[in-house]
């Protein structure tokens, strides 16, 4: 799967990009990651891709014209290109989304800065917004590596083995309770079953641990 994202700040993206899950999907050549500098983009010797709001107010909005060039340099070298912005009114981020987009072969990502985009793009360009959560952040790059970690954890082979299988949200409960070396700490035991190699009986407490987790924790899970 490929990923392209747009943005200003294309450094950043080295920290999924050098180290972990990511990096390892890289090398495997699972996946991909290209940035785009959108400041490459820009007509004017000073490199700006921004400018005042129409009708005043506080902040600068990215304008249409250099975000559009380079969504059409991306989608001439990959067409069919899914163009996401990473937007706070997106559709929510959640396990089934991802599990959805890691079925795409590219995406495109559009790192908002400022106070936004020109909603011209958005009409035009965008495919769909994506929001991590409902609060503000100060751009899209941290949302876009959210995105992309989250999405890339479902393509087969980037994990090592089954792992995400039992992830939370997997099949729709959260995870069991993890342990591990030593048997003991400060008068806290391991609980028996997982010391007894019985596999049977450990998968079904998993079972069990998992359900009353989201029981405890996530009621709204349940009863979904
Ligand atoms: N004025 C915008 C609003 O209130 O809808 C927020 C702009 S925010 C300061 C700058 C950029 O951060 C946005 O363009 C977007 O790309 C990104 N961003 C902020 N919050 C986000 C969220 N919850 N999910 C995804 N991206 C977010």
């Amino acid at each position: 799967m490929r990923f392209d994202v747009i943005t200003l700040f294309p450094e950043m993206f080295s920290a999924i990009k050098d180290e972990g899950v990511i990096a390892r999907g890289i090398k495997k050549s699972l996946l991909s990651i290209h940035t785009w500098q959108l400041r490459d983009f820009s007509d004017n010797k000073h490199r700006n891709i921004d400018d005042k709001p129409y009708g005043g107010g506080a902040g600068m909005v990215m304008q249409v014209k250099p975000i559009r060039d380079c969504i059409r340099k991306i989608k001439q070298d990959t067409p069919g290109t899914m163009v996401i912005y990473l937007s706070p009114q997106g559709e929510k981020l959640t396990h089934d989304l991802a599990k959805e987009l890691s079925e795409l072969d590219s995406i495109a990502l559009l790192c908002g800065r400022y106070e936004g985009v020109d909603e011209r793009v958005i009409e035009h360009d965008v495919d769909k917004e994506v929001s991590i959560g409902d609060y503000v952040i100060s751009g899209g790059e941290l949302a876009a590596m959210v995105l992309i970690d989250s999405v890339s954890r479902q393509i087969p082979g980037v994990l090592g083995n089954a792992q995400s299988l039992n992830d939370s949200f997997a099949n729709s409960l959260l995870d069991y309770p993890h342990y591990t070396r030593p048997e003991i700490i400060d008068d806290q035991q391991v609980p028996e079953v997982l010391l007894s190699g019985h596999q049977a009986n450990i998968d079904a407490w998993r079972e069990d641990q998992s359900l009353k987790n989201t029981q405890k924790k996530r009621q709204d899970l349940i009863k979904k």
